[in-house]
């Protein structure tokens, strides 16, 4: 078979990347490791940017997520006995964020492929890039016994962090850079109404935790974890009462628990590689970058790459300039830079460190009162929060 766009990776990234390519008539093939229920089981970011939602409704994919995703205006942020509102509306100069969950959005795009005929194959297994430095790139996939190949213009690898493209970069042209923090977050998502409208992320003596939503009856939980802890650890009962011990006691006290509908740990990872561009391979979203989930980033990071890509290949098959695609990667890391260290600094504020002295604690509290008592340092907040622009 031979297409202008293998994609490799059925996420969010490649997803949206394959409706917006097909709306413009550039033909692609998406290649999925799993099967579509198992994409649609993975309960994963809940915060968009502005920026990204505009993306889903060019990609014709808008329409529910502008029925049932609700608009957020702030959050707050409990510390030291207080519980702090951040303004992000006052602060970014009128913007907002939209919750609205992940795992919808993954569908919204799927039935979007679906509904306009777009080429997904899933099980695909032992995906492999070949002749990626040449003008002949091409893509080999098993499918049962079968072993199949799409010739193609270009690649782009938005298998996420574990995926086979980054890893068909050579060791001597890719750079990592890489920070591990000591602890993970284990999320709750359970089918009862938030305990409030608004997120509340808590910095706290036994560890962090963040009160979260996907609905006005879908809570999403997380608290600090030992990165030694397994799920089975965690019985439901043993969760919410760690997390009403972290919670302010007005809070804790409103909190309506109930069965866990998914539990998980996730690891929380900075991580970037450079270039994200090698011969006629584009990596885009997790496949590129990682980062902790605290300042709600991942996912719209993802978006901003794929932007990014769109244009440029839009730029190549629409206009014959390639100069969108050669700069590509410095465009993304650019951007990508700017949501690390904000994730970076959101996580040091408000996580119990296992090896922290006594003058990290004071920092932590010197930076949050700073925080709460200066116009400058709260619209730095959230302006970063919201988003910079594409
Ligand atoms: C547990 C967890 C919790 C998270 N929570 C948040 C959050 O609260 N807020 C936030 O902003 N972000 C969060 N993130 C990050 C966010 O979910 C990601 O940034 C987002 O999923 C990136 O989308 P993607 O399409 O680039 O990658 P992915 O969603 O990882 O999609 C990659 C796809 O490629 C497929 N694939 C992998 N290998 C292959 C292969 N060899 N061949 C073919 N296909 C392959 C995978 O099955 C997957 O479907 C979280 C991530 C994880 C893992």
């Amino acid at each position: 078979m031979k297409v202008q766009v293998c994609i490799i990776g059925g996420g969010p990234s490649g997803l949206l990347l394959s409706q917006l390519l097909h709306l413009q008539g550039i033909e692609t093939i998406l290649l999925e490791k799993y099967s579509r229920e198992h994409v649609l089981s993975r309960i994963r970011a809940g915060v968009l940017e502005h920026g990204f939602a505009k993306l889903m409704r060019e990609a014709q994919c808008g329409e529910r997520m502008d029925r049932e995703g609700e608009i957020h205006k702030g959050f707050h942020i409990a510390h030291d006995g207080v519980l702090d509102h951040v303004d992000l509306y006052k602060y970014s100069g009128g913007n907002s964020v939209i919750v609205y969950g992940q795992t919808e959005l993954t569908r919204d795009l799927y039935e979007a492929r679906e509904r306009f005929g777009g080429k997904v194959v899933h099980n695909a297994e032992d995906v492999a890039l070949h002749e990626l430095k040449s003008d002949k790139p091409y893509v080999t996939y098993r499918l049962g016994d079968e072993t199949l190949r799409v010739d193609c213009d270009y690649v782009v690898g938005a298998d996420g962090f574990h995926g086979v493209s980054r890893k068909s970069i050579p060791k001597d042209v890719l750079r990592e850079y890489e920070k591990v923090y000591p602890f993970g977050w284990l999320g709750v998502l359970s089918r009862t109404k938030p305990v409030s409208p608004e997120l509340i992320y808590v910095k706290h003596d036994r560890g962090f935790a963040l009160c979260s939503l996907r609905s006005q009856v879908l809570s999403r939980y997380y608290i600090q974890v030992p990165l030694t802890d397994k799920v089975e650890d965690w019985s439901d009962d043993a969760f919410w009462a760690e997390l009403k011990r972290r919670l302010p006691e007005k809070v804790a006290a409103d909190l309506i628990t109930g069965p866990s509908i998914e539990k998980s740990i996730a690891p929380l990872r900075s991580f970037v590689a450079e270039p994200m561009q090698y011969g006629k391979l584009f990596l885009a979203g997790d496949a590129a970058h990682i980062v902790p989930p605290t300042g709600a980033r991942g996912l719209n990071s993802a978006a901003s790459d794929i932007y990014y890509l769109y244009h440029a290949l839009l730029g190549h098959y629409k206009k014959g300039d390639d100069a969108g695609l050669a700069g590509y990667s410095e465009r993304a890391l650019a951007r990508i830079w700017k949501a690390q260290r904000f994730s970076w600094w959101m996580t040091m504020l408000l996580h119990r460190f296992p090896d922290r002295l006594a003058y990290d604690d004071q920092l932590q509290r010197t930076e949050l009162g700073y925080l709460f008592s200066s116009e400058s340092a709260m619209r730095q907040l959230a302006e970063n929060y919201v988003g910079l622009p594409f």
